[in-house]
């Protein structure tokens, strides 16, 4: 069975490591945010969205 590859593994938006499996999406603003955790996308949510908003591409 292949593994996943490390390139294709997604990465927390919010503490920034890979997630082998089981990754979170969730959504903020009707955008998909991938997490590892709850905690993780409230962290996302309070910390990281204020302060650098959308990562690329933002409409506004
Ligand atoms: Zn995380």
């Amino acid at each position: 069975m292949p593994q996943r590859e490390v390139d294709e593994m997604p990465r927390c938006q919010s503490c920034g490591i890979l997630i082998p499996v089981q990754e979170m999406v969730k959504e903020h603003k009707g955008k998909p945010v991938i997490v590892c955790s709850d905690k993780c996308f409230r962290i996302y949510q309070t910390y990281w969205y204020p302060r650098y908003g959308q990562p690329a591409g933002g409409d506004s």
